[in-house]
């Protein structure tokens, strides 16, 4: 009876609102799934982290190299491992398409060491947030950074 003209937008905002209240109640992890970043076990992915939204620390790896990252999807439960893990730089699912932070991160300090692994398997640039923000292949980023820096690399 009332509200003529602003009930379409203050509708937009119920809308808003309700899938913002959804992403809050996301599934436990499984047991064994340890947050890296407050280190916690089973009690939430760590997209989902308290203390990675008060601080902005999103990845349990600071450093400014790239690391080994293990990451479990929170919708599907997928796990996948890169070894091109970025700090505070997620990797999207490959079917679900949403960002995943890795719970796992293990510096690279040694050349040929596990990056071997990796290197004759194709880096997927469009799942990975680092490719994204750099709008090149991270995998370019890297050798460019080693030659440009090597003292850099003990220093996290
Ligand atoms: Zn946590
Ligand atoms: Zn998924
Ligand atoms: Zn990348």
């Amino acid at each position: 009876m009332a509200s003529g003209s602003h009930s379409d937008a203050e509708d937009g905002l119920m809308v808003e609102f309700a899938s913002l209240q959804l992403q809050d109640k996301p599934d436990k992890p499984p047991k064994h799934y340890r947050c890296g970043v407050c280190h916690e076990i089973g009690q939430h992915f760590i997209n989902f982290c308290p203390q990675a939204l008060k601080t902005g620390v999103k990845t349990p790896y600071q450093g400014k190299r790239r690391a080994f990252g293990e990451y479990q999807c929170c919708e599907c439960r997928r796990l996948w491992q890169s070894s091109r893990s970025w700090a505070n730089m997620a990797q999207e699912c490959q079917s679900c398409r949403i960002r995943i932070y890795p719970h796992r991160q293990t510096p690279l300090h040694k050349p040929g060491g596990l990056d071997k692994i990796d290197q004759d398997k194709k880096h997927p640039a469009e799942l990975c947030e680092k490719c994204t923000k750099l709008g090149y292949s991270c995998v370019l980023h890297n050798s460019k950074e080693s030659v440009a820096s090597p003292a850099d690399e003990e220093d996290d």
